[in-house]
């Protein structure tokens, strides 16, 4: 059975203790970094930030400024353009996992194009893999999959002190959204959940998603 995640952001307090973690799991290294007047830190996703919480601010009506957060990662899509691009320059460099659902890379993603790699970083829709020079691999979230072949929840689900995160099978997955969602629209009229056919990470949001920095700029 797919594996999902849920993450409620109404119950996100922004701690990145989910970025954290999943850095931590992975070994990947600090990366330098600076203050650029905002808590987003690192600015982006790298080789070493499988995950960032992303931070977005607006006014609303009233004028009153609203401060969303959006832990962001891959999303292991349903039918992940990624896969389909990397398959067509590279048979075996990216896949599926059946039992998981999990979007996988594989060494011969080594043996790319970079004019491919390029193609295959551009067809995800929600701007989340990033290509590693030195290792000449792509990088992004791999659900953990050691934790999860293993039995075990995702690092970043494990951490979440909130509950804003939870991860099982996509069903379950899916009908925990809902009941999240419609506790959400006690508090927040306008909450509601996307690309729940598209996608196996489920994100609840307070808001119209355009208020969330991942689709402000790219959706
Ligand atoms: Fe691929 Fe992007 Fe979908 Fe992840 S979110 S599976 S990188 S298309
Ligand atoms: Fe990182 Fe694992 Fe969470 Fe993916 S599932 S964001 S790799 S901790
Ligand atoms: Fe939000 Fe949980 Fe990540 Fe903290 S650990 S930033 S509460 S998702």
């Amino acid at each position: 059975m797919p594996k999902a995640f849920l993450i409620d952001t109404t119950r996100c307090t922004a701690c990145r203790g989910c970025q954290i973690a999943c850095k931590e799991w992975h070994g990947l290294p600090a990366v330098p970094t600076r203050q650029r007047g905002s808590h987003q830190n690192p600015p982006d996703l790298n080789p070493c930030n499988l995950k960032i919480v992303r931070f977005h601010e607006h006014l609303d009506k009233d004028g009153r400024v609203m401060w969303n957060f959006f832990p962001d990662q891959c999303r292991h899509c349903q039918q992940p353009p990624c896969v389909m691009m990397a398959e067509m320059a590279v048979p075996g460099s990216m896949f599926k996992d059946k039992k998981t659902g999990a979007v996988l890379i594989t060494e011969k993603f080594k043996d790319m194009e970079k004019i491919d790699v390029d193609t295959v970083v551009a067809s995800c829709p929600y701007n989340i893999p990033r290509y590693d020079a030195r290792t000449r691999m792509l990088t992004k979230c791999d659900m953990c999959i050691d934790r999860v072949q293993a039995g075990l929840e995702p690092m970043c689900v494990k951490t979440c002190p909130t509950g804003c995160m939870a991860f099982g099978e996509r069903e379950e997955m899916l009908a925990l959204a809902h009941r999240r969602l419609e506790e959400a629209k006690k508090r927040f009229p306008k909450a509601c959940l996307v690309d729940e056919e598209e996608v196996n990470v489920f994100y609840v949001l307070a808001e119209e998603p355009e208020h969330y920095y991942a689709y402000a700029s790219f959706g």
